[in-house]
């Protein structure tokens, strides 16, 4: 029972360790036992230099269902998540300007995350593309587009490795110095300097137990690190403090700074500083606009500021 259980536990989780590997699709396959479902074409474009823009056209996507992955064996098929095959997205088109944060929000379930996660390209639309710089991303090869698009998660997901393991592997020839960098860049540093092996703590359960906030500054440093083009967030504010609240917000505003940004927010901070706000419900964007222009126009969004974000503000003050 214990064989069977264990990858039903890692696919209860499918979804959150895909994201969190900042889109290192090799490792995240081999410890899932996975083969990925998405190919890399055998003449694959690169990708232009410079800022890089997003786009959905018109996409639609449901999730495959079980039996379009490769096993590792077949006695897993019992344990595999069998919800797909529903449409989850009906049609989403958005376009974010190179430099640009664009902000998604919306009730839980309405499709934020499968947004995200085809911006990374963990999964291929039905129908519709999705574009980065104007190329389609299944004509780019995987190189690029792990080199391009960084992924961060609410869950800050670390591998039972050293400090260093877990940052360094989004760019092995990192030096200690630009490891250092990106940990105070990330607020971190002081506390992995206090720690007395230093870059070579090996954290995760059986480990030094880090906080939720620091878990979270820990793969900003990682993004701080691989400094991707895009990068793809799901913000949270649940289990944190208002001090790791205050030392993530500012941490990730440094990460964002200059690149497109694509954020399933929840910090108020965040949906008044975006470009663009997308309010997402039930596999569509029902309403687009700046926080101001969005509370004028007293639809959706203004009913989700004044539940959702007064809520995270009063709970951060
Ligand atoms: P939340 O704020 O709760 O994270 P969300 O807006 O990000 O929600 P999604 O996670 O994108 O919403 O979910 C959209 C729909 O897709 C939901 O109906 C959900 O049950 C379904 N879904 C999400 N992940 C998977 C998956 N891996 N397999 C099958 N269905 C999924």
């Amino acid at each position: 029972l214990t064989r069977l259980y264990t990858p039903l536990t890692a696919l209860a989780n499918v979804r959150v360790d895909v994201m969190t590997a900042l889109v290192s699709f090799e490792r995240v396959f081999e410890v899932l036992d996975l083969k990925p479902m998405i190919t890399e074409r055998p003449d694959p474009v690169s990708l232009p230099g410079g800022d890089v823009s997003v786009e959905f056209d018109d996409v639609r996507f449901a999730y495959p269902s079980a039996d379009g992955y490769s096993l590792a064996s077949l006695e897993e098929v019992s344990t595999l998540d069998t919800r797909g095959g529903e449409e989850v997205l009906h049609g989403v088109s958005l376009r974010a300007e190179p430099g640009q944060m664009v902000a998604l929000v919306g009730p839980s379930g309405a499709g934020k995350s499968t947004i995200a996660s085809l911006v990374a390209r963990l999964y291929d639309p039905d129908s519709g593309a999705v574009r980065l710089s104007g190329v389609d991303v299944r004509d780019v090869s995987f190189e690029d587009l792990r080199g391009t698009v960084g992924v961060v998660t609410q869950d800050g997901h670390l591998f039972h490795d050293t400090i260093r393991a877990n940052l360094a592997y989004v760019r092995p020839e990192a030096t200690d110095d630009e490891i250092w960098d990106a940990l105070r860049r990330a607020r971190l540093a002081e506390l992995v300097d206090s720690l007395p092996d230093r870059l070579d703590t090996v954290v995760g359960e059986r480990g030094y137990r880090l906080s939720g906030g620091e878990r979270q500054r820990l793969t900003i440093a990682r993004l701080l690190l691989a400094r991707p083009r895009v990068v793809v967030l799901d913000e949270a504010t649940a289990h944190l403090d208002s001090e790791s609240e205050a030392a993530v917000g500012e941490a990730l505003a440094d990460a964002l700074h200059g690149r497109t940004a694509l954020v399933i927010a929840h910090r108020l901070s965040t949906v008044r500083a975006a470009d663009q706000i997308l309010v997402v419900e039930q596999g569509r964007i029902v309403e687009r606009g700046t926080h101001p222009e969005l509370l004028a126009a007293e639809g959706r969004y203004a009913e989700l500021h004044r539940t959702q974000f007064t809520v995270t503000e009063r709970s951060a003050a």
